[in-house]
C-alpha cells in the first residue's frame, strides 16, 4: 500500500468512528447511544490494524513482557503485531522512548510457549527501523497517540467529547500529511501574496 492510500484509509477510518459518537444521553435515564466500551473496541481494532501495517514504512510497536509469573521470566521478551522478531534495544532500530501504553495486560508472556494468558505489565515501544523516512514515523506516532489518548477516554461514564477531540487532532494530521501542503503553508503563502489569486 503507498503512503497515501494508507493516510487516507485511516482518516476514512476515524472520521466515521467520530460520526458514529453521540453524546451520551443519561439525563434521561436511559441511553440508546453507542457505549464507550464498543467505541473502544471499535478504536482499538482500527489502531491494531494500522500499526501492523505501518510496520511497511519503518513504524513498529514492540511489546515488552516486563513480568509473569513464570519463575524464570528473564528482563524484557518481546512480541510484535505483525509477527517482526525484534528484540528490546535491537541495534537496527531507533529506539526514541516513545511508548503507546503501559500498563496491564491479560496476554500470554513470550518467556516460554508454555505460558498461559495471565494480567501482567507490559509496555509498547515505539521504534522506527533505521535509515527510514523518520518525519513519517513520527507523525505516525502522533497520529496513533491520538487514537490510544481516545482509548483512554473511553471508560465507562467519561465523556464522549473527551474521545472526539483526541480523534480529530488525528484527522488535522493526517489532512495535512496528504494535502500537497499543510493548512499552515498554504495560508502562509495566501497571507505572503505567492498564491496566484
Ligand atoms: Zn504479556
Ligand atoms: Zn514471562
Amino acid at each position: 500500500m503507498d503512503i497515501f492510500k494508507f493516510r487516507v484509509g485511516l482518516r476514512r477510518a476515524l472520521l466515521e468512528q467520530v460520526g458514529e459518537i453521540q453524546n451520551a444521553n443519561g439525563w434521561y435515564g436511559w441511553d440508546t447511544t453507542t457505549p464507550n466500551s464498543i467505541i473502544r473496541r471499535s478504536l482499538e481494532a482500527t489502531l491494531n490494524e494500522y500499526v501492523t501495517a505501518a510496520g511497511m514504512y519503518g513504524f513498529f510497536v514492540v511489546t515488552r513482557h516486563s513480568n509473569c509469573s513464570n519463575p524464570k521470566h528473564r528482563g524484557y521478551p518481546t512480541t510484535t503485531r505483525n509477527g517482526a522478531r525484534i528484540v528490546y534495544r535491537d541495534k537496527g532500530y531507533l529506539w526514541e522512548g516513545g511508548q503507546l501504553f503501559q500498563g496491564q495486560r491479560f496476554c500470554a508472556c513470550p518467556c516460554s510457549a508454555k505460558n498461559e494468558p495471565e494480567w501482567h505489565h507490559v509496555i509498547d515501544d515505539v521504534i522506527f527501523k533505521k535509515g527510514i523516512d523518520l518525519e513519517e514515523c513520527r507523525r505516525l506516532e502522533f497520529v496513533f497517540l491520538g487514537i490510544c489518548a481516545a482509548i483512554g477516554n473511553a471508560g465507562d461514564k467519561q465523556s464522549r467529547s473527551g474521545i472526539r477531540e483526541h480523534l480529530l487532532q488525528a484527522i488535522l494530521t493526517l489532512n495535512d500529511a496528504i494535502l500537497p501542503q499543510t493548512v499552515d503553508a498554504y495560508i502562509a503563502s495566501r497571507e505572503t501574496g505567492d498564491w496566484p489569486s
